[in-house]
């Protein structure tokens, strides 16, 4: 990826803290990244290292307990709820394991959604349909914007879930585990589709356990109990010092992680 691709996310010393005293579960610990315009990044890691707590504050769909987190040059980490959803609607696109379509709409009305959502430049309503069913072609679901979600296989839900996420077209598309709960046959479609979308200039990262998914990825980022351990770009692997912990201090001590190439 170029270097002089604008930064679409920039985190300073991140940090998530769930519970406290005894039940305290330090899910991120300290994560220093910068992800550019137009790369396609792969999150791995084990069960429990703080993935999906990550993508969610990435995601704006929570917020960290401590650091800063820039999306496109806005730190957002102080955002309260309100805003953080407004940003989102703006800005990002998210994809999840379970699809998370509502049942009792159909692929179109799912599609419509955040088209409804968005809260300024609201689209009249033909133009908001043109504009869902354009996203419903783009993902190859043209001939089933009239089926309800269990009228539709996994893939197809996924991929009902994808053109969900591109139809305000978001900075950038985040997926928690998109195939996790695909055949391998639909997991490379959806695969696919994510590499069309990256070869389009779209922004996106996915959270991962299939090494075969990151493999389709240029550049892997491994986390472990909420520490950023490694970030391999181009099958070379940089190993990370280790980060701080959360009783020391600053963001300044743990190096950026970047691209060398
Ligand atoms: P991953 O996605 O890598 O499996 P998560 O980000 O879901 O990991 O979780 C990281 C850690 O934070 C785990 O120990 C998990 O149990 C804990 N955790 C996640 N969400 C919550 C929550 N809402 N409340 C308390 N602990 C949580
Ligand atoms: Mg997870």
């Amino acid at each position: 990826m170029m270097e002089n691709e604008p930064i679409i996310i920039r985190t300073e010393n991140l940090k998530k803290v769930y519970g406290s005293g005894e039940a305290q579960v330090i899910a991120l610990a300290g994560i220093n990244l910068t992800i550019r315009q137009g790369e396609l990044v792969a999150i791995m890691g084990p069960s429990g290292s703080g993935k999906s707590t990550l993508l969610n504050i990435l995601a704006c769909l929570d917020r960290p307990s401590e650091g800063s987190y820039y999306l496109d040059g806005i730190d957002v980490s102080q955002y309260q709820r309100r805003d953080l959803a407004l940003i989102r609607g703006r800005k990002i696109g998210m994809v999840f394991q379970s699809y998370n379509l509502l049942p009792r709409l159909t692929a179109l009305e799912n599609v419509l959604l955040p088209i409804f959502y968005r809260r300024e430049q609201r689209l009249p309503a033909e133009a908001a349909r043109q504009h869902a069913l354009a996203a419903l072609e783009s993902v190859g679901l043209s001939d089933r914007a009239h089926h309800y979600p269990n009228q539709l296989s996994g893939g197809q839900q996924q991929r009902v879930a994808i053109a969900r996420a591109l139809v305000n077209d978001p900075a950038l598309i985040l997926a928690d585990e998109p195939t996790g709960n695909l055949d391998s046959h639909s997991s490379q479609e959806i695969l696919d589709l994510l590499q069309r979308l990256h070869a389009q200039g779209r922004t996106i990262v996915l959270v991962t356990h299939d090494p075969e998914v990151a493999a389709h990825t240029e550049r892997i980022l491994l986390i472990r109990d909420g520490h950023l351990i490694s970030d391999q770009s181009n099958g070379r692997t940089r190993s990370m010092p280790p980060s701080n912990s959360l009783s020391s201090s600053p963001a300044s001590t743990t190096p950026e992680v970047h691209h060398d190439h």
